[in-house]
């Protein structure tokens, strides 16, 4: 119940409803609202919210774990907030807060606290044969830190669920000891922050960071490839929390020995405890995560349904999320019944790419004539930009729409090894996310692809 006396709050709430201050049927009436506009944004603790006082404008809602703080402090407070000034007729904002922040300090760059997703917990995992090791050694490892597999090393390919295990350590022992100094951040933190600090001089604050941790764990550690004076005080890193009995926790997009341009010392220190694969799920497994990403969201999937979703969507879990997606969202656009029909239509016309009938022959016709490059100079060893990435374009289109191994890829390109074609579909990926212009291109050709 609000119950601030702010001229604002009054008006707000005469003009609501019934009695004085923001009652919680208005505050259902905004959870709603926010639930029909953003489908996907909906998970079922949104009812244990509690909004507490509307001061300045602002209406201030607690939530249980710094996870959903962050969750809400990222996503929610834009749709929160028009869906507070819908309801409410005033000029309203929505802020998130929570009471039991943890006090050993969870951070990542620039000592934000920790980006956890509140999704991302040991609950909401689904195991099944392709995950059970990664699962099962992440929950010991949560349960003891520093004693069960130091490192423990988890791979697989993109969307299979790495962040999410790791993310569930994090937060278990979090739950477990708000005392824990976990730091937990990307790769590309590391290195980033390792320049900075070289460039500012201030080496001593960065290596007392690092060394002064319960839990290290850093995401994607494969982009350590070729940042030789990085992996350097990674390695010193690794040394001093490992004498001292601290967890560390990697994760990469392939084993470490397949990680290309990585020292041989460090390749040995990331075999040493345990390095454990994550596969793509299989049929049942996808039937199962869905089941449990729609309750998340407070969705019930007809069993029919979720046997089309998870027979069609086989490339990687996030894509199945966006099928739920999807379809809640059509099931809301046409205040229809999920039903069969509805999950065809909502996914009908962006089938995932019929992986079986691309060939490479397309691909290499779409990449020549786009980038306008001859196929013998993709084929050739010139490593000029102009080439090489239409090349690695190639590398990429074919990993993704056709079934050829890495090893074959290779080879149509003159004989490349796999970890030159995983570096090229990495590579691309990273430019997708960073470079509009190149998202653009790759969106193109895949239309041209899948025309
Ligand atoms: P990765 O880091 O391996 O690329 P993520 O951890 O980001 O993959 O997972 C992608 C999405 O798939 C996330 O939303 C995650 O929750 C979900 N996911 C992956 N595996 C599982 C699983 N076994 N159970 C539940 N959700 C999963
Ligand atoms: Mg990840």
């Amino acid at each position: 119940m609000l119950t601030t006396q702010s001229p604002l709050a009054r008006e707000t709430t005469r003009r609501a409803s019934e009695p004085a201050a923001l009652d919680s049927a208005v505050w259902q009436r905004i959870l709603q609202q926010v639930r029909i506009q953003h489908p996907g944004l909906n998970r079922v603790w949104f009812d244990e919210m509690v909004p507490r006082q509307l001061t300045n404008g602002v209406i201030q809602v607690t939530v249980a774990t710094p996870a959903q703080m962050n969750f809400c402090q990222s996503q929610c407070q834009q749709p929160f907030t028009a869906a507070a000034q819908s309801v409410t007729g005033r000029l309203i904002a929505v802020s998130f807060h929570c009471n039991n922040l943890p006090r050993g300090g969870v951070f990542n760059e620039g000592d934000q606290p920790l980006p956890l997703n509140p999704d991302y917990t040991f609950e909401n995992f689904v195991t099944g044969p392709c995950n059970r090791l990664s699962h099962a050694a992440s929950v010991a490892v949560a349960d003891q830190p520093g004693q069960a597999y130091n490192p423990l090393f988890i791979h697989g390919g993109v969307g299979l669920g790495k962040t999410h295990l790791l993310q569930a350590i994090s937060q278990r022992l979090l739950a477990s000891n708000a005392d824990a100094r976990i730091l937990y951040l990307s790769c590309d933190s590391f290195i980033n922050q390792f320049i900075l600090a070289v460039e500012t001089g201030e080496m001593h604050q960065f290596r007392h960071r690092y060394r002064h941790v319960d839990l290290l764990v850093i995401d994607d550690i494969h982009f350590l490839a070729g940042h030789d004076r990085t992996q350097e005080e990674f390695f010193h890193t690794f040394n001093t929390l490992y004498q001292q009995h601290k967890q560390i926790i990697l994760s990469a997009d392939c084993s470490p020995s397949e990680i290309p341009e990585l020292e041989e010392r460090l390749i040995s220190r990331f075999n040493w405890g345990l390095v454990a694969r994550i596969e793509k799920p299989c049929y049942e497994t996808r039937v199962a995560i869905l089941q449990k990403k729609a309750r998340m969201r407070g969705l019930t999937l007809p069993e029919d349904v979720l046997c089309y979703v998870a027979a069609k969507v086989e490339n990687n879990t996030r894509e199945l999320e966006g099928a739920i997606t999807k379809i809640q969202g059509m099931a809301m656009l046409q205040e229809g019944r999920i039903d069969l029909d509805l999950a065809k239509a909502a996914l009908g016309d962006t089938a995932t790419p019929e992986q079986r009938r691309i060939t490479i022959q397309q691909i290499f016709d779409a990449v020549t004539k786009y980038y306008n490059v001859r196929l013998s100079d993709l084929q050739s060893k010139k490593r000029h930009k102009s080439i090489a990435f239409p090349r690695q374009v190639c590398m990429f289109l074919a990993r993704r729409h056709t079934r050829y191994s890495l090893e074959e890829i290779g080879g149509y390109f003159g004989g490349r090894d796999h970890t030159t074609v995983m570096h090229a579909v990495r590579t691309v990926n990273a430019d997708i996310e960073s470079d509009p212009d190149v998202a653009e291109q790759l969106t193109y050709l895949e239309g041209q692809l899948t025309a």
